[in-house]
């Protein structure tokens, strides 16, 4: 199932009356140590934000990092990983040596193509690659490559066009939305029923906040999570994103702790 703005108002409204909901609702619960809940047709996504752009996604069937650096130490307490996303290569978004002390017999990793070519050989055995525009599926995840790149002339050295990837995983009625390392592009602003986003907002890397809110504001998810933010300040970007799309549910996450 998908949700229109209106379901989703309706939802929010109807549980802001105390009549209850059982489809998805732009609303948390965050139990310690848990994350931040959210209930889909048949049961329930989990994100715990880690650091910067990782952060522990759970689903129906499956346990998915996205972008885990930083040590292991990071990850203690979170479910093995069953699926691994990496958006792109530089290293504050892959790192393969806390992927070799993360990944398990069981996990697969689902990497951009030039990531692909930068594993170690006993990580790429466990890895595929889609590029901008492709699918695939794990289970009962359906994931699609977005692209994801800058557009500001002095940036595009930083995340050249069909290189890297943003993702969006359809599970469970709900769909998902991880940017990636991205300015405002049409592709972003072109997206439908996206239930949560992930959007970076960190100049020169990505884009200010006035881009990011102004994106978000056009495609309006039901929740969005400024994420990879450092230097920019993620209440200004809720401020715009309140005032300009205010069904659209800004969440914050301890990303810098
Ligand atoms: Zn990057």
């Amino acid at each position: 199932m998908q949700f229109s703005r209106r379901d989703t108002l309706e939802l929010g409204l109807a549980a802001f009356a105390g009549l209850g909901a059982t489809t998805f609702m732009p609303f948390t619960a965050r139990a310690q140590g848990k994350g931040d809940s959210y209930k889909t047709d048949g049961g329930e996504i989990l994100i715990s934000p880690v650091s910067h752009a990782s952060f522990v996604m759970t689903v129906p069937g499956l346990v998915i990092y996205n972008d885990p650096v930083g040590g292991k130490a990071l990850y203690e307490g979170q479910p093995a990983a069953g699926l691994v996303l990496i958006t792109h290569e530089h290293q504050d978004h892959f790192d393969p040596e806390t992927l070799a002390a993360l990944v398990s017999a069981d996990t697969k990793l689902l990497v951009n193509p030039a990531v692909l070519e930068k594993l170690p050989a006993d990580l790429k055995a466990k890895a595929s690659a889609i590029g901008n525009g492709e699918n695939t599926t794990f289970g009962s995840v359906a994931i699609e490559a977005i692209p994801a790149y800058n557009t500001t002339e002095d940036r595009k050295k930083y995340h050249p066009q069909g290189r890297d990837n943003g993702y969006v995983l359809t599970v469970d009625g709900s769909r998902v939305y991880i940017a990636g390392d991205t300015e405002d592009i049409p592709e972003m602003r072109a997206l439908k029923d996206i239930d949560i986003a992930f959007v970076p907002m960190n100049l020169p890397f990505t884009m200010d906040v006035d881009q990011a809110s102004s994106a978000v504001a056009e495609f309006k998810p039901a929740v969005v999570y400024p994420y990879h933010y450092k230097g920019s300040d993620p209440e200004a970007f809720a401020s715009k994103v309140t005032a300009a799309a205010p069904d659209t549910k800004v969440v914050q996450g301890n990303w810098y702790g």
